[in-house]
């Protein structure tokens, strides 16, 4: 039986070591990704192989980056044929007030938050167009959804992901391949370590649940979807707790 590929950007911590993991207990190979923590991600890989025995490649560069994206491709594609399922994970946050939002930080924001998911699909799908089969989970957030305060940029990076998941599915779905969205609220990760445990602790008296959802939670969920028929396709799922 043929073992199917998944590649995950920004899977040095966080949300997406966690779906690493996951996908390497269900047997999958892996293509990992990070910005620049290359030694970590292949400790963590030859912890992946031992661990479950599956086949890892891993890349560090800017997912943001052109230039990036096509040079971790070409050398991934030396190793496997393609990708079967694309997760776009790799992102980072900014806060701060809209009137002190410099260009070049709306910039960063964009190019690592949505350009990376247009660069990395684009590259993933003639494979999966070839095979007329695949799956595309993008990895976003509620505030794609409804806008928060002093994260405007994000919002909107986030946003325009939630924009493009529906619109590929639709464009996508004469081929086989689903494109569907996670947005999460928040996740216990270092992304959130500029809060104090103080502020953590208000936000989890806002959030129904009563906590941050874990890592692995993300990962379960987003490895259910990855494994739907492809007609469940063009949703936007929000992992909050009840928080929105
Ligand atoms: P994290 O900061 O712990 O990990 C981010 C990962 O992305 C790291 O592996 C980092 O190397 C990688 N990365 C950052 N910039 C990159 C770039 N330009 N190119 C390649 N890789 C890059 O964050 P996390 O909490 O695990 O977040 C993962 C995803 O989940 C992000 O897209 C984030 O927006 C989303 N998310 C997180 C939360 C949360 O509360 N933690 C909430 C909603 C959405």
């Amino acid at each position: 039986m043929k073992q199917h590929t998944a590649m995950i950007t920004g899977a040095s911590r966080g949300i997406g070591a966690a779906i690493a993991k996951k996908f390497a207990a269900e047997g999958w190979n892996l293509v990992l990704t990070c910005l620049h923590s290359k030694e970590k991600l292949e400790t963590q890989a030859l912890e992946l192989h031992a661990a479950y025995g599956i086949t890892c490649f891993t890349f560090a560069g800017d997912m943001g980056s052109k230039r990036d994206v096509q040079d971790c491709f070409r050398r991934m594609e030396e190793r496997f044929e393609g990708v079967d399922v694309l997760i776009n994970n790799a992102g980072i946050s900014h806060a701060g007030l809209f009137t002190e939002l410099s260009l070049e930080d709306w910039e960063q924001v964009m190019r690592t938050n949505s350009t990376s998911v247009f660069l990395c699909t684009r590259q993933a799908l003639p494979y999966m167009l070839k095979q007329k089969s695949g799956s595309i989970v993008n990895i976003s957030s509620v505030w794609g959804c409804v806008g928060a305060s002093c994260e405007t940029a994000y919002s909107a990076s986030k946003g325009a992901v939630n924009a493009l998941t529906m619109a590929l599915a639709k464009e996508l779905a004469p081929s086989g391949i689903a494109v569907n969205a996670i947005a999460c609220g928040a996740i216990d990760t270092d992304m959130n370590a500029c809060f104090t445990e103080e502020e953590k602790a208000d936000i989890a008296e806002e959030i129904p649940a009563g906590r941050f959802g874990t890592p692995d939670e993300v990962a379960g969920l987003v490895f259910a979807v990855a494994c739907q028929p492809s007609y469940l396709t063009g949703q936007i799922m929000r992992l909050d707790g009840g928080w929105i």
